[in-house]
Protein backbone atom coordinates (compact mmCIF):
# COMPACT_ATOMS: atom_id res chain seq x y z
CA UNK A 1 0.00 0.00 0.00
CA UNK A 2 0.94 3.58 -0.94
CA UNK A 3 1.16 6.60 1.93
CA UNK A 4 -1.67 6.51 4.26
CA UNK A 5 -4.76 8.37 3.13
CA UNK A 6 -6.33 11.52 5.71
CA UNK A 7 -9.67 12.62 5.36
CA UNK A 8 -10.46 16.03 5.60
CA UNK A 9 -13.31 17.80 4.87
CA UNK A 10 -15.21 15.66 2.12
CA UNK A 11 -11.53 14.56 -0.02
CA UNK A 12 -9.12 12.16 0.83
CA UNK A 13 -5.29 13.38 1.12
CA UNK A 14 -2.04 11.43 1.09
CA UNK A 15 -0.21 11.87 4.47
CA UNK A 16 2.10 14.33 3.32
CA UNK A 17 -0.46 16.52 1.62
CA UNK A 18 -2.89 16.62 4.88
CA UNK A 19 -2.84 19.93 5.59
CA UNK A 20 -5.17 22.51 7.56
CA UNK A 21 -5.25 25.82 7.90
CA UNK A 22 -3.14 27.87 9.82
CA UNK A 23 -5.87 30.30 10.62
CA UNK A 24 -7.80 27.24 11.88
CA UNK A 25 -9.07 27.75 15.56
CA UNK A 26 -7.68 24.22 16.28
CA UNK A 27 -4.38 25.31 15.80
CA UNK A 28 -4.65 28.92 17.15
CA UNK A 29 -6.42 28.09 20.62
CA UNK A 30 -6.79 24.58 21.20
CA UNK A 31 -10.83 24.64 19.58
CA UNK A 32 -11.76 21.62 18.98
CA UNK A 33 -12.46 18.06 20.15
CA UNK A 34 -11.38 14.67 19.44
CA UNK A 35 -11.84 10.67 20.03
CA UNK A 36 -9.26 7.99 19.83
CA UNK A 37 -10.84 4.37 18.87
CA UNK A 38 -9.77 1.10 17.99
CA UNK A 39 -10.77 -1.32 15.06
CA UNK A 40 -9.87 -4.67 16.01
CA UNK A 41 -10.09 -7.82 13.42
CA UNK A 42 -12.42 -5.64 10.85
CA UNK A 43 -14.73 -4.20 13.26
CA UNK A 44 -14.52 -0.93 14.83
CA UNK A 45 -14.51 -1.26 18.60
CA UNK A 46 -17.63 0.94 20.25
CA UNK A 47 -17.50 3.20 17.34
CA UNK A 48 -21.07 4.55 18.37
CA UNK A 49 -20.19 4.98 22.09
CA UNK A 50 -16.94 7.05 21.27
CA UNK A 51 -19.42 9.10 18.39
CA UNK A 52 -22.05 9.99 21.35
CA UNK A 53 -18.96 10.97 23.20
CA UNK A 54 -17.57 13.04 20.52
CA UNK A 55 -21.19 14.86 20.08
CA UNK A 56 -21.41 15.37 23.99
CA UNK A 57 -17.83 17.06 24.01
CA UNK A 58 -19.25 19.52 21.04
CA UNK A 59 -22.22 20.27 22.87
CA UNK A 60 -20.62 21.35 25.74
CA UNK A 61 -18.52 23.47 23.35
CA UNK A 62 -21.60 24.89 21.44
CA UNK A 63 -19.75 23.11 18.36
CA UNK A 64 -21.85 22.34 15.31
CA UNK A 65 -20.11 19.03 13.83
CA UNK A 66 -21.56 19.79 10.25
CA UNK A 67 -21.91 15.77 9.76
CA UNK A 68 -24.95 13.85 11.41
CA UNK A 69 -23.72 10.68 13.69
CA UNK A 70 -24.72 8.06 11.04
CA UNK A 71 -23.08 9.92 8.34
CA UNK A 72 -19.47 10.34 10.54
CA UNK A 73 -19.88 6.33 11.36
CA UNK A 74 -19.68 5.93 7.15
CA UNK A 75 -16.33 8.46 6.97
CA UNK A 76 -15.02 6.58 9.80
CA UNK A 77 -15.22 3.05 7.87
CA UNK A 78 -14.62 5.05 4.35
CA UNK A 79 -11.10 6.12 5.40
CA UNK A 80 -10.33 2.55 7.41
CA UNK A 81 -11.39 0.91 4.06
CA UNK A 82 -9.86 3.05 1.89
CA UNK A 83 -6.20 2.41 3.94
CA UNK A 84 -7.30 -1.07 3.78
CA UNK A 85 -6.76 -1.39 7.30
CA UNK A 86 -8.64 -4.05 9.55
CA UNK A 87 -6.73 -3.46 13.14
CA UNK A 88 -6.31 0.56 13.01
CA UNK A 89 -5.95 3.59 15.51
CA UNK A 90 -8.52 5.80 14.23
CA UNK A 91 -7.89 10.08 15.75
CA UNK A 92 -11.40 11.47 14.86
CA UNK A 93 -10.87 15.42 15.07
CA UNK A 94 -13.36 17.79 14.68
CA UNK A 95 -12.06 21.65 15.29
CA UNK A 96 -13.46 25.18 15.00
CA UNK A 97 -12.60 25.48 11.76
CA UNK A 98 -10.88 28.51 9.70
CA UNK A 99 -11.72 32.02 10.91
CA UNK A 100 -9.69 35.55 11.66
CA UNK A 101 -6.53 35.51 14.45
CA UNK A 102 -8.89 36.71 16.82
CA UNK A 103 -10.35 33.77 19.41
CA UNK A 104 -14.23 34.63 19.12
CA UNK A 105 -15.41 30.83 18.06
CA UNK A 106 -18.51 32.93 16.38
CA UNK A 107 -16.12 34.00 13.68
CA UNK A 108 -15.28 30.25 12.32
CA UNK A 109 -18.13 29.53 10.28
CA UNK A 110 -17.99 25.85 9.82
CA UNK A 111 -15.94 23.27 11.42
CA UNK A 112 -13.23 21.07 10.35
CA UNK A 113 -13.75 17.51 10.25
CA UNK A 114 -10.17 15.39 10.49
CA UNK A 115 -9.44 11.10 10.53
CA UNK A 116 -6.52 9.72 10.91
CA UNK A 117 -6.11 5.63 10.74
CA UNK A 118 -2.93 4.29 11.54
CA UNK A 119 -1.84 0.60 12.41
CA UNK A 120 -1.28 0.17 15.93
CA UNK A 121 1.84 0.35 18.14
CA UNK A 122 1.14 -0.62 21.75
CA UNK A 123 1.02 2.82 23.87
CA UNK A 124 3.41 1.75 26.56
CA UNK A 125 5.58 -0.18 24.82
CA UNK A 126 5.48 -4.29 23.60
CA UNK A 127 5.53 -5.51 27.20
CA UNK A 128 3.88 -2.86 29.30
CA UNK A 129 1.02 -5.53 30.02
CA UNK A 130 3.55 -7.82 31.82
CA UNK A 131 5.72 -5.95 32.81
CA UNK A 132 4.31 -3.02 34.24
CA UNK A 133 4.97 0.36 34.48
CA UNK A 134 6.87 2.88 36.83
CA UNK A 135 4.80 5.78 37.97
CA UNK A 136 5.26 9.11 39.96
CA UNK A 137 2.38 11.16 40.83
CA UNK A 138 3.16 14.89 39.82
CA UNK A 139 2.52 18.16 41.06
CA UNK A 140 0.87 19.32 37.75
CA UNK A 141 -3.01 19.06 39.30
CA UNK A 142 -5.97 17.86 36.79
CA UNK A 143 -7.67 21.07 35.27
CA UNK A 144 -10.56 21.29 37.68
CA UNK A 145 -14.19 20.68 36.39
CA UNK A 146 -15.15 24.01 36.29
CA UNK A 147 -12.18 24.87 34.47
CA UNK A 148 -10.53 23.17 30.93
CA UNK A 149 -11.98 19.91 32.20
CA UNK A 150 -10.96 16.68 30.95
CA UNK A 151 -14.54 15.57 30.98
CA UNK A 152 -14.61 17.27 27.22
CA UNK A 153 -12.41 15.44 25.07
CA UNK A 154 -10.59 18.45 23.58
CA UNK A 155 -7.71 19.14 21.75
CA UNK A 156 -6.09 21.36 24.63
CA UNK A 157 -4.24 18.64 26.22
CA UNK A 158 -1.58 20.84 27.79
CA UNK A 159 -2.46 20.29 31.10
CA UNK A 160 -1.65 16.08 30.50
CA UNK A 161 1.55 17.11 29.06
CA UNK A 162 2.85 19.23 31.24
CA UNK A 163 1.93 15.92 33.67
CA UNK A 164 3.86 13.81 31.08
CA UNK A 165 7.25 15.69 30.74
CA UNK A 166 7.21 16.01 34.71
CA UNK A 167 6.99 11.94 34.05
CA UNK A 168 9.82 11.80 31.70
CA UNK A 169 12.26 13.93 33.76
CA UNK A 170 11.87 12.14 37.07
CA UNK A 171 12.59 8.71 34.58
CA UNK A 172 9.59 7.17 35.45
CA UNK A 173 7.22 5.34 32.56
CA UNK A 174 4.00 7.22 33.51
CA UNK A 175 2.36 10.17 35.53
CA UNK A 176 -0.71 10.05 38.17
CA UNK A 177 -2.46 12.89 37.90
CA UNK A 178 -4.37 14.13 41.46
CA UNK A 179 -7.16 16.23 41.28
CA UNK A 180 -7.04 20.41 43.03
CA UNK A 181 -8.43 19.10 46.18
CA UNK A 182 -5.21 16.15 46.02
CA UNK A 183 -7.58 13.45 45.23
CA UNK A 184 -6.31 10.38 42.54
CA UNK A 185 -7.74 11.50 39.53
CA UNK A 186 -5.77 9.68 36.03
CA UNK A 187 -3.29 9.58 34.59
CA UNK A 188 -2.25 11.82 31.61
CA UNK A 189 -4.48 10.24 28.87
CA UNK A 190 -6.05 6.93 31.19
CA UNK A 191 -8.54 6.58 33.80
CA UNK A 192 -6.77 4.41 36.40
CA UNK A 193 -8.21 1.77 38.84
CA UNK A 194 -7.20 -0.06 42.51
CA UNK A 195 -7.75 -3.63 43.59
CA UNK A 196 -8.31 -4.03 47.46
CA UNK A 197 -8.80 -7.31 48.21
CA UNK A 198 -11.92 -7.82 45.97
CA UNK A 199 -12.82 -4.39 45.74
CA UNK A 200 -11.84 -2.52 42.34
CA UNK A 201 -12.33 1.32 43.02
CA UNK A 202 -11.71 4.23 40.60
CA UNK A 203 -11.99 7.61 40.49
CA UNK A 204 -15.55 9.69 40.74
CA UNK A 205 -16.48 11.67 37.68
CA UNK A 206 -16.40 14.34 40.32
CA UNK A 207 -12.35 14.58 39.92
CA UNK A 208 -12.30 15.51 36.81
CA UNK A 209 -11.64 12.90 34.78
CA UNK A 210 -12.38 11.90 31.15
CA UNK A 211 -15.79 9.47 31.14
CA UNK A 212 -13.86 6.68 29.84
CA UNK A 213 -14.99 4.31 27.97
CA UNK A 214 -12.83 1.67 28.69
CA UNK A 215 -13.32 2.58 32.50
CA UNK A 216 -16.43 1.62 31.80
CA UNK A 217 -16.17 -1.72 30.52
CA UNK A 218 -13.69 -2.40 33.37
CA UNK A 219 -16.50 -1.69 35.99
CA UNK A 220 -18.73 -4.14 34.51
CA UNK A 221 -16.26 -6.94 33.77
CA UNK A 222 -15.06 -6.37 37.89
CA UNK A 223 -18.79 -6.96 38.50
CA UNK A 224 -19.11 -10.05 36.46
CA UNK A 225 -16.00 -11.67 38.32
CA UNK A 226 -17.53 -10.90 41.19
CA UNK A 227 -15.96 -7.73 42.76
CA UNK A 228 -17.24 -4.38 44.51
CA UNK A 229 -16.91 -1.61 42.12
CA UNK A 230 -16.85 1.74 43.06
CA UNK A 231 -16.72 5.21 42.18
CA UNK A 232 -15.20 6.91 44.52
CA UNK A 233 -12.52 9.36 46.34
CA UNK A 234 -9.27 8.05 46.33
CA UNK A 235 -6.04 9.25 48.33
CA UNK A 236 -2.46 9.13 47.09
CA UNK A 237 -2.14 7.18 50.60
CA UNK A 238 -4.93 4.51 49.28
CA UNK A 239 -2.95 4.50 46.00
CA UNK A 240 0.61 3.49 47.33
CA UNK A 241 -1.09 0.92 49.53
CA UNK A 242 -3.27 -0.52 47.04
CA UNK A 243 -2.97 -4.60 46.32
CA UNK A 244 -2.75 -3.89 42.82
CA UNK A 245 -3.60 -0.55 40.43
CA UNK A 246 -3.96 -0.22 36.63
CA UNK A 247 -4.59 2.25 34.13
CA UNK A 248 -7.50 1.94 31.12
CA UNK A 249 -8.06 3.56 27.96
CA UNK A 250 -8.81 2.67 24.21
CA UNK A 251 -5.34 2.85 23.09
CA UNK A 252 -3.59 1.14 26.04
CA UNK A 253 -6.20 -0.85 26.85
CA UNK A 254 -5.56 -2.09 31.05
CA UNK A 255 -1.50 -1.24 31.78
CA UNK A 256 -0.52 -2.31 35.16
CA UNK A 257 1.33 -0.42 37.34
CA UNK A 258 3.94 -1.72 39.61
CA UNK A 259 5.75 0.88 41.01
CA UNK A 260 4.56 4.14 42.12
CA UNK A 261 7.50 6.75 43.61
CA UNK A 262 9.88 4.08 43.69
CA UNK A 263 7.63 1.80 46.29
CA UNK A 264 5.94 -1.74 45.31
CA UNK A 265 2.71 -1.65 44.62
CA UNK A 266 1.18 -5.03 46.57
CA UNK A 267 3.71 -7.86 45.16
CA UNK A 268 5.32 -5.87 42.63
CA UNK A 269 4.71 -7.75 39.86
CA UNK A 270 1.31 -7.90 37.48
CA UNK A 271 -1.60 -8.34 40.25
CA UNK A 272 -3.80 -11.49 39.57
CA UNK A 273 -7.18 -9.11 38.98
CA UNK A 274 -5.37 -7.49 36.59
CA UNK A 275 -4.27 -10.35 34.52
CA UNK A 276 -7.80 -11.73 34.65
CA UNK A 277 -9.48 -8.19 33.28
CA UNK A 278 -6.91 -7.98 30.70
CA UNK A 279 -7.81 -11.26 29.52
CA UNK A 280 -11.69 -10.51 29.69
CA UNK A 281 -11.03 -6.99 27.67
CA UNK A 282 -9.76 -8.88 25.10
CA UNK A 283 -12.29 -11.00 24.71
CA UNK A 284 -14.70 -8.10 24.36
CA UNK A 285 -12.56 -6.16 22.32
CA UNK A 286 -12.53 -8.95 19.48
CA UNK A 287 -16.27 -9.57 20.07
CA UNK A 288 -17.73 -7.63 16.98
CA UNK A 289 -20.67 -7.85 19.14
CA UNK A 290 -19.16 -4.67 20.51
CA UNK A 291 -18.35 -2.52 17.42
CA UNK A 292 -19.48 -1.84 13.84
CA UNK A 293 -18.41 -4.01 10.82
CA UNK A 294 -15.57 -1.82 8.84
CA UNK A 295 -17.37 -3.89 5.69
CA UNK A 296 -20.79 -3.45 6.61
N1 LIG B 1 -8.46 10.00 30.35
C1 LIG B 1 -7.98 10.81 29.41
C2 LIG B 1 -7.56 12.19 29.79
C3 LIG B 1 -7.86 10.37 28.08
O1 LIG B 1 -7.37 11.17 27.12
C4 LIG B 1 -8.26 9.03 27.76
C5 LIG B 1 -8.07 8.49 26.36
N2 LIG B 1 -9.00 8.91 25.46
C6 LIG B 1 -8.79 8.24 28.78
C7 LIG B 1 -8.88 8.75 30.07
C8 LIG B 1 -9.31 6.84 28.48
O2 LIG B 1 -10.57 6.93 27.88
P1 LIG B 1 -11.11 5.80 26.89
O3 LIG B 1 -11.12 4.54 27.66
O4 LIG B 1 -12.49 6.25 26.51
O5 LIG B 1 -10.18 5.77 25.74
Amino acid sequence: MGSALIYIDGEFFPKEQAKISVYDHGVLYGDGIYEGIRAYAGSVFQLSEHLDRLYRSARSIRLAIPVEKPDMVDLVLETLRRNELRDAYIRLIVTRGVGPISPDPRTCPRASIIIITEPLDPVHGADATTRGLRAVIVSTRRDAIDATSHEIKSLNYMNSLLARMEATVAGADEAIVLDPRGFVCESPICNLFIVQGERLATPAVSSGILHGITRSHVMTLGREMGMAVEERDITPYELINADEVFLTGTHAEIVPVVMINGIAIGSGAVGAHTGALIQSYQRITRDPRYGIGIDQ
